[in-house]
């Protein structure tokens, strides 16, 4: 038997978590500064050059708000300003984060319906079509879609949806979250038709937590002027008559300082680029995951829609009666990598790979051997060749 092993972890955390994200040297040094009085003008150019940026990061020319909370507090904020009590709303269920939404606003005083689907398969768009065609009267005010499902690794074709809506000639507004793909594959609010997009700092703009962002379509401003739900603090309207800052309270400037310098780092590298450096790791990711599992026995990716993977983060499902704990628990206590665990029904079951934001192709590939590595440490069985595999699809996208 082993001795156990008592290793004190050196080095940098690898940390692959999909989301929180690496914050980059840069926007710490960006934020490593006096603060400063929110009203002066220096800071006023800065809030305004990263409005405009997060408005190109969005690719929207309509409403764009900030708030001080994380990504949960402007959903709850979208709800509370398109919304009044015992509306419906049609959620499009793609894994535990769009039930999260769902329980949130049944929370809140709405009625919700859904559209159910495979986690995954992902959802039949028909399905959506076939259920607003339905609803003759028109009760469903929005359809609420997350376009990246973090804990299943699947994306959802927002344009889709959108076409989905208007074939079935259906007014209702199109609410989407996309936390976990802004800023790390391609979003397009407004040629998509989306009418409020929610985003967060901490995941493919590698901010810290605690500030999100919700893009505001003209129609949605429109409907939040007759809302009745109850809200001071994330009131749209109220944050439009602070000009001009279009802030509640005190503007956490520090928050400004990094956001201004991840806009730099996204528009230097360049979106498209962005977009290709996270599709690159994603595809070398899940070429060491078809590896692993080459004979029968190893890990497999859960989602099984190929067009629908996501190139933020990858799901990975473990071998039938394996948990994922012990794998998690010796990457991290003893080799110092942080990957992500299952949530709901998905706890213990799978792990997640988080590979967006900050990221190269050597933190991916030492997280792909480490990963290997803490398989092997912690008796879970695989196909070896994984980070060949990885390696091979890497060099083969030069
Ligand atoms: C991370 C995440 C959230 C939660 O964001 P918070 O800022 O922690 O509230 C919501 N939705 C998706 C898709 C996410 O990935």
């Amino acid at each position: 038997m082993n001795a156990p092993v008592n290793v004190k972890p050196r080095g940098r955390q690898f940390f692959n978590n999909p989301g929180p994200t690496n914050i980059p040297d840069r926007i710490l040094r960006a934020m490593d500064r006096p603060v400063m009085d929110f009203l002066a003008p220096e800071f006023l150019d800065i809030q305004r050059a990263c409005m405009a940026g997060v408005k190109r990061v969005l690719k929207t020319d309509q409403t764009l708000f900030m708030h001080a909370s994380t990504g949960h507090g402007a959903w709850e904020a979208a709800v509370a300003n398109l919304f009044s009590p015992g509306d419906t709303v049609l959620v499009v269920e793609t894994g535990y984060f769009s039930l999260g939404w769902k329980e949130m606003v049944e929370t809140l005083g709405l009625k919700v319906e859904t559209v159910p689907a495979d986690w995954r398969k992902g959802v039949e768009i028909a399905k959506v079509a076939e259920h607003l065609a339905k609803d003759k009267a028109h009760a469903i005010k929005a359809v609420l879609a997350v376009h990246n499902e973090t804990a299943t690794g699947m994306v959802l074709p927002l344009a889709e949806i959108r076409r989905a809506i208007d074939e079935a000639r259906h007014p209702a507004l199109l609410l989407s979250d996309t936390i976990s793909s802004l800023g790390s594959m391609e979003y397009k609010m407004d040629a998509w038709g989306v009418d409020v997009t929610i985003g967060g700092s901490q995941k493919g703009l590698m901010m810290p937590t605690g500030m999100a962002l919700t893009g505001v379509s003209d129609k949605a401003m429109e409907a939040s002027r007759t809302s009745k739900m109850p809200k001071y603090y994330f009131n749209w309207q109220l944050m439009n008559s602070r000009m001009p800052q279009r802030f509640i309270g005190t503007v956490p400037v520090h928050f400004f300082f990094g956001l201004e310098e991840s806009i730099k780092m996204l528009e230097e590298e360049g979106l498209d680029a962005v977009f290709a450096r996270h599709a690159r790791l994603a595809e070398a990711t899940r070429a060491a995951v078809h590896a692993w599992g080459a004979n029968g026995k190893g890990p497999t990716l859960y989602g099984q829609t190929a067009d629908r993977l996501s190139n933020s983060v990858t799901t990975v499902l473990m071998p039938e009666g394996v948990s994922s704990d012990g794998l998690r628990k010796t990457a991290l206590e003893r080799y110092n990598l942080s990957l992500g665990g299952g949530l709901g029904p998905l706890m213990g079951k799978v792990f997640r790979i988080g590979h967006l934001g900050d990221l190269n192709e050597p933190m991916l590939l030492g997280c792909l051997a480490t990963t290997e590595l803490a398989m092997k440490t912690a008796g879970v069985p695989f196909a070896p060749g994984g980070v060949d595999a990885a390696i091979d699809s890497l060099a083969g996208r030069a």
